[in-house]
């Protein structure tokens, strides 16, 4: 079964959010799991997930908590996968790749520079007993075209599988990196390509998912084992509602794609997680098809919601929470048979505080 972590994160007030509404919030955090969140017109609700990160949270806190535990897992040759999700300027690609990929400023560092370090510091530390080789791609997924990141011209990959290499894309170009300097040029190069795809087909990115893969292939210098582990790092399209961004024609065809395999990804981590396992529904988006073999069978995932913790976006942080909990809940058989995460209405904050927590986290 798939062991899945689910954290949200509410990144600081945008300076345009700290005028509307007087710079309004719509969560009250508890602790350092759970919160308190008002919605316009709704009841206030209590929320509990593995973690919550507020505003001043540390890139490296996220990356600690939410990536160490995977990177370990690919190390140990399960696949894994880390996926950011929320609505456009939630703070996705912030967490993903920190203000810029190349971040001179080690603390604002993102993510991926992150997952990069500290695979290099394993492979330094094992390399006398251990050969170990990384290879780094890049893909977008818009309107359920797979294009290569690394090599423009191939704007169609097709999803294959076989037994050797499990799910792959045919003829993705793979560059096999030697240090964590060139896996940074090599990254920065596919986020630049991806800016001239856009421009050419007048898109942005939030209306893409873009998919890192590192393959980590480990072979004992000195045993006889060896073993390979995948970790895909997925920065999610926007996950705003059709209605809100007023779409019509093809912005409409593209929200509506996207809506569709956010759904479809939602719906097959909770398959995996209620362990309705004979059918999941990989096959109905190309994200998930994708993600298949990182996200099932003997794998591990963390989810990241990233919200606006601003009242005049809280419709939508609501929603994204609610993706969280749908997906956390997955994991409740194991735990309890309901609940973890499942919102709570309070209405007397200070006698109540202790009672819902305790019953968020059975
Ligand atoms: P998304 O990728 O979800 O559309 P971004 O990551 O681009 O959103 O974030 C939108 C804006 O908010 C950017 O200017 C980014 O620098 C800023 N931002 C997001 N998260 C944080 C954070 N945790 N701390 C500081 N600034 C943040
Ligand atoms: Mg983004």
């Amino acid at each position: 079964m798939s062991n899945i972590t689910v954290c949200v994160r509410f990144r600081p007030l945008s300076p345009k959010e700290k005028e509307a509404d007087g710079g309004a919030i719509c969560v009250q955090g508890l602790d350092s799991e759970s919160f308190f969140f008002k919605a316009e017109k709704e009841e206030e609700l209590a929320f509990c997930f593995d973690k919550v990160f507020y505003q001043d949270a540390e890139q490296a806190d996220v990356f600690r908590y939410l990536a160490m535990p995977v990177v370990q897992d690919t190390l140990n040759g399960i696949n894994g996968t880390i996926v950011t999700y929320g609505q456009t300027g939630a703070g996705k690609t912030y967490s993903m790749e920190g203000p810029s990929i190349s971040e001179s400023d080690g603390q604002k560092k993102g993510l991926l520079p992150r997952v990069v370090d500290n695979l290099f510091e394993h492979i330094k530390c094992s390399e006398e007993t251990t050969k170990c080789t990384v290879k780094i791609s890049m893909v977008e997924i818009y309107m359920e075209k797979v294009r290569d990141l690394f090599d423009l011209s191939k704007d169609n990959l097709q999803i294959k599988e076989n037994r050797t290499q499990g799910i792959f894309l045919s003829g993705v170009t793979e560059v096999t990196i030697l240090d964590p300097e060139e896996a940074l040029r090599c990254l920065s190069r596919g986020i630049s390509n991806r800016a001239v795809g856009e421009t050419q087909m007048n898109m942005t990115s939030s209306r893409s998912h873009c998919v890192y893969t590192f393959l980590v292939q480990q072979e004992s210098l000195k045993d006889d084992w060896s073993r390979t582990g995948k970790l895909v790092l997925v920065d999610l399209a926007g996950s705003e509602k059709v209605e809100k961004s007023g779409a019509e024609g093809r912005n409409l065809d593209e929200a509506k794609t996207i809506n569709k395999s956010l759904s479809a990804l939602g719906n097959v981590i909770n398959a995996l997680t209620t362990g309705k396992v004979n059918h999941i529904p990989y096959r109905d988006s190309k994200l998930t098809r994708i993600l298949q073999d990182a996200l099932g069978g003997n794998s591990r995932t963390a989810l990241l919601c990233c919200c606006s913790p601003s009242s005049s976006n809280a419709s939508e942080s609501l929603s994204t929470i609610r993706f969280g909990t749908r997906t956390k809940r997955i994991k409740a058989p194991l735990r309890a048979p309901a609940l973890p995460t499942q919102a709570t209405p309070f209405q007397h904050r200070r006698s109540a505080y202790d009672g819902i927590l305790e019953k968020l986290r059975k």
